[in-house]
């Protein structure tokens, strides 16, 4: 039999329905082409990977990033044992490469864009002859690959995902974004997105995840700063950037009314009222904001000063309501400002805010950022293993042996720290807090849909992800299954086979 060529999400919980789709599998899918048939797409937070479906010569590509890279490396060795022809790429691989050869039994590393060097590697692997790294490099917008969403499973994802800029021109501490996919950000074309939402959109999504590192990269602070400057050629620069988005949330506006979409996006956009009520018209009706801490300290602490902190953030974060924009405000425990007041002050303040969703993290020192590389050297660090795994490489520890939180808070104790977190979703998640929340949506359906949508986020993000008690974290997973496939009827829309390129893109075409 010919090989095949595989594509594994690696994950250790398998939900049978997930919210939103691994763009990646499907992007790489696209860029494998049909020479070897249709690749095999297997998304371990659906079902775990059935190993005997792997044959020996077949090429099978794992993405990790550092949540799943244990378990990735787990299949990585299973499979060259079985003789098939292992290659690793992601965050994780690019930032660890010589790691995923000697714990994951690595034939082949990609480091960057995989989107056009991976037919390479595939025939290279197919031809007996693989180099045992590839570098990538950082695609341009317009190579980015449209993703194949003709090969997904039918019914088993809330929200399809499409990507429209990578890169960010922040630099936060705790993310290794900017540092991964670049300052600058890349922008696919307008129509090239647009094409590919209007496929999902024929084929049912109604709901989908502008899956961007900030759909906001020029801010008017950026254009005023030009300005001052009198540095034309940037401001020329920065200028057609901000057209482009106009132009893409135009073409979106145009599409089916019951279309909805959700992005990431950086505080500052509140600041913005024309970008707003163009997101607003374009149907993005929900963003995630990094708010991360609710005090001035806090926000220096993770080198986010362009946020607010106090009432001006209360302001700030309802301005997107204001707009129309409902925001999953993303808070980060564990600062080195924190004290125990902090977690119920954040927890007021988000609901003072209005935010419709909210996430609260333990702050976590994630390789490739800042604060991986402060943390890993500090001189308290050097030593200090688990179960004989140095911490420095606690995506080694298995998960239920593996700390919740690593950095040495100087006031309270780590399990104080956990314990208040987990206490922190809970009175944000209580079911009169959520049913209160459940009134900016009208129907008494759309409101029993909010309330599954806000448990199902918590059962998914805070119980399986903050608890230590391995029990709790099972029957978590298993009420979370239980209501993903309850939810996902709900995300789904009617196929509409017919429909064509929003007007204004039309137009372009013709002209
Ligand atoms: S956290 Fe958000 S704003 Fe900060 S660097 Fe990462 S992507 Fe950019």
């Amino acid at each position: 039999m010919a090989p095949r060529i595989h594509l594994v999400n690696p994950s250790h919980l398998s939900f049978g329905v997930a919210v939103i789709t691994p763009r990646w599998l499907y992007v790489l899918a696209a860029a494998t082409g049909t020479a070897w048939g249709d690749p095999v797409i297997v998304d371990e937070t659906l079902e775990a990977l059935d190993f005997d479906t792997i044959a020996p010569g077949d090429v099978v590509g794992i993405g990790i990033h550092t949540g799943n890279a244990r378990r990735g490396y787990e299949i990585g060795c299973a499979l060259r044992a079985r003789g098939a022809w292992v290659v690793y790429g992601g965050i994780h691989a690019t930032l660890f490469p010589d790691e995923a050869h000697s714990h994951g039994a690595a034939h082949v590393v990609v480091k960057g864009d995989g989107d056009l060097i991976w037919p390479r590697v595939v025939r290279d692997c197919l031809a007996g002859h693989p180099e045992t790294m590839y570098d990538g490099g950082r695609v341009r917008g317009e190579d980015f690959v449209a993703a194949r969403w003709d090969l997904l499973p039918e019914a088993r994802y809330m929200w399809a995902s499409v990507q429209t800029v990578r890169g960010c021109p922040k630099h936060c501490s705790f993310c290794s974004v900017w540092r991964t996919d670049g300052q600058a950000p890349r922008q696919r074309t307008v129509e090239r997105i647009v094409t590919e939402i209007v496929e999902l959109r024929r084929r049912g999504f109604r709901f989908i995840a502008l899956a961007d590192d900030n759909f906001y990269p020029v801010t008017v602070e950026d254009l005023a700063m030009a300005r001052r400057r009198k540095d034309q050629t940037r401001l020329r620069e920065l200028e057609a950037m901000r057209r482009e988005r106009f132009e893409l949330m135009e073409a979106l506006s145009e599409l089916p009314e019951d279309t909805v979409f959700f992005t990431q996006i950086t505080m500052e956009a509140a600041e913005d009222p024309a970008f707003l009520d163009a997101m607003r018209e374009a149907r993005i009706k929900g963003a995630l904001v990094g708010v991360e801490s609710v005090t001035a300290e806090g926000l220096k602490d993770v080198y986010k000063g362009f946020n607010l902190s106090g009432e001006q953030l209360v302001d700030r974060l309802r301005a997107f309501k204001r707009r129309g924009v409902h925001v999953l405000g993303s808070f980060i425990f564990g600062l080195p400002s924190d004290t125990p007041d902090t977690f119920a002050a954040t927890v007021a303040l988000a609901k003072r805010a209005d935010l419709t969703f909210a996430q609260f993290v333990l702050l976590t020192p994630f390789p490739g950022t800042l604060d991986f590389e402060k943390w890993a050297s500090s001189p308290e660090q050097q030593g200090v293993e688990v179960d004989g795994i140095p911490v420095t490489q606690h995506w080694l520890i298995p998960n239920e042996r593996r700390p919740k939180l690593f950095t040495p808070h100087p006031t309270m104790s780590l399990e104080e720290i956990r314990e208040r977190a987990q206490g922190a979703w809970d009175q944000f998640y209580s079911w009169r807090a959520v049913w209160e929340r459940s009134r900016v949506v009208e129907s008494l359906k759309s409101r029993v849909a909010f309330i599954l949508v806000s448990k199902l986020y918590r059962q998914m993000y805070a119980n399986t992800g903050i608890a230590t008690d391995s029990a709790r974290v099972a029957r978590s997973a298993k009420f979370a299954r239980w209501m993903a496939s309850m939810c996902r009827g709900l995300f789904a829309g009617a196929p509409m086979p017919n429909l064509e390129l929003p007007q204004s893109l039309r137009k372009e075409r013709v002209a």
